[in-house]
């Protein structure tokens, strides 16, 4: 008998587990792939990802994988500077490839003890009053008290929910992979530079030695799981340029599509969606991996909290409640950058329209808010502009902030130095810090950072402990 069986072990499952394990949830990932992918997504952290790994200790892990460049030029790849002042410690994109975020996070989980069995995939399962039975494609049967579907954008559990996911199915489908290139480089350089200039989705990227990422529109959309081949790539790059640069010698081919689309609700009872299971868009932006992995970190908690048996009664809702419009607005701001990508005459007017308008900081600030998450707030009711925001990493007497949210648990930031979180100090720290860098006497911050309580009255923040950590 588990607690929380994951189906997936992509980011967001691998995420999920390290979140259960903090709070000594017993927690299984089923993966259905024997080995790790090496399917190599160029992905990058934005800003708020960023900060969780900070939050988790694992940053200075994903650095050393990582490069960092500017934050700024996201939307709709308009190229425009990071405003300044963003209000952030970490205000640069983190360039890593999908499998090592994989790898590190799936390290993360099992080291802090999750079970991960590979080779096993999900073909099943019925949930009753008491837990959930989980049925594998050998015929072997598990048992846990809850289910967490982060098993990607074909979903099996989100099918087997009998979970609607309506949105838009995709109009175009592009080609993605590595492979070596039979001409010179400045040949290349030259002919990229001026197809680009008409065709935004298109590439050829040095990267490595004698590698080149390649990325083409396809021929038209299949709903095909299986890559592309190497014939694909030539004869596509010779209806976009002209030339098929003599590419040969793959090292993977991929292709994707932009379909929309977003899961009607992200829990049926005990079983629950996550990351590409409860939401689907174009990867314009690179949001797609961290919007999963923010999913994750907004549900680690409140679930390890419902099976531990404090969490208030609508705490696990408010999942749902947060999330969903987190992702809608994700996938309408895909659907804008498309049409912005689009070669018809409209949306280019509208491109340089938004272009002019992005020299604006407030309108520049605005969109890589959005895109790097960071301007997200939940609505927790009435209050200051800060509430529901998530806290950036600021300085205290001793330390960094994030450093005293590595163990998930709740905090309580006070300059009073008169608070006290007792009766919930099993799950909630309290920092006493007339020193620390906030323009309020106190905040309660949530595991996941964003600030659920800001004042000063002990009798209102008891209120608040026992609304988000329950009964003392
Ligand atoms: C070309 C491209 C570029 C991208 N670039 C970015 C970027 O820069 N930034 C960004 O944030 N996002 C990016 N994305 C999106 C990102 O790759 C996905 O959003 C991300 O992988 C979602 O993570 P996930 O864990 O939810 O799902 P997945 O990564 O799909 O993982 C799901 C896992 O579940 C497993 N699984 C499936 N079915 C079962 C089953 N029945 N039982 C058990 N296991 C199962 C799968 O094998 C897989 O390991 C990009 C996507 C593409 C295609």
């Amino acid at each position: 008998m588990f607690d929380v069986i994951i189906a997936g072990c992509g980011p967001t499952g691998a995420l999920l587990a390290a979140e259960l394990r903090l709070h000594d949830v017993r927690v299984l990932v089923l993966e259905k792939e024997t080995e790790p992918v090496s399917f190599v997504r160029i992905v990058g952290l934005h800003i708020r990802s960023i900060e969780l790994m900070a939050m988790r200790g694992l940053l200075d892990r994903i650095l050393e994988h990582g490069r960092k460049r500017p934050a700024g030029g996201f939307f709709a790849a308009i190229d425009k500077p990071v405003p300044e002042g963003l209000d952030s410690a970490h205000t640069y994109l983190l360039g890593i490839p999908q499998p090592v975020i994989v790898r590190l996070l799936e390290e993360h989980a099992v080291r802090l003890g999750a079970q991960v069995r590979r080779g096993c995939a999900v073909a099943g399962f019925e949930q009753d009053d008491d837990g959930v039975t989980v049925e594998l494609a050998d015929g072997e049967q598990l048992r846990s008290r809850y289910l967490v579907g982060c098993d990607g954008a074909r979903s099996t559990v989100r099918k087997l929910l009998g979970v609607g996911f309506p949105g838009e199915p995709a109009r175009t489908e592009t080609l993605m992979g590595e492979m070596e290139v039979g001409v010179p480089r400045e040949e290349i350089a030259a002919k990229v530079a001026e197809v680009r200039e008409t065709h935004q989705r298109f590439w050829l990227r040095p990267f490595g030695e004698e590698v080149y990422s390649v990325l083409v529109p396809a021929a038209g959309v299949s709903d095909r799981a299986e890559p592309p081949t190497i014939e694909d790539f030539r004869q596509q790059l010779r209806v976009i340029t002209g030339t098929d640069f003599g590419v040969h010698s793959p090292r993977w081919l991929s292709r994707f599509g932009d379909a929309t689309r977003l899961a009607e609700r992200y829990r049926v009872g005990r079983v629950l969606l996550a990351g590409d299971a409860a939401h689907i868009h174009p990867p314009i932006g690179g949001q797609g991996l961290n919007l999963g992995v923010q999913d994750a970190f907004n549900l680690g908690w409140k679930l390890a909290a419902q099976v531990r048996g404090w969490a208030p009664e609508p705490l696990l809702d408010t999942y749902q409640a947060e999330r969903h419009p987190v992702a809608e607005d994700v996938l309408d701001n895909t659907r804008a950058q498309t049409e912005l990508l689009s070669t018809e005459p409209g949306p280019q007017a509208v491109r340089r329209l938004l272009t002019e308008l992005m020299d604006f900081d407030e309108v520049n600030r605005h969109l890589i808010e959005k895109i790097t998450a960071i301007g997200i707030r939940y609505d927790f009711g009435a209050g200051p502009d800060l509430l529901g925001r998530r806290l950036r990493d600021i300085g205290l007497k001793q330390g960094h902030l994030y450093d005293r949210l590595h163990r998930g648990r709740g905090l309580v930031l006070d300059r009073t130095e008169r608070l006290t979180v007792e009766g919930w100090s099993d799950r909630v720290d309290l920092i006493a810090d007339p020193t620390a860098a906030l323009d309020v006497p106190a905040v309660l911050l949530r595991p996941d950072g964003h600030v659920a309580w800001i004042g000063e009255h002990q009798q209102d923040l008891d209120d608040h402990l026992s609304r988000w950590f329950g009964l003392p």
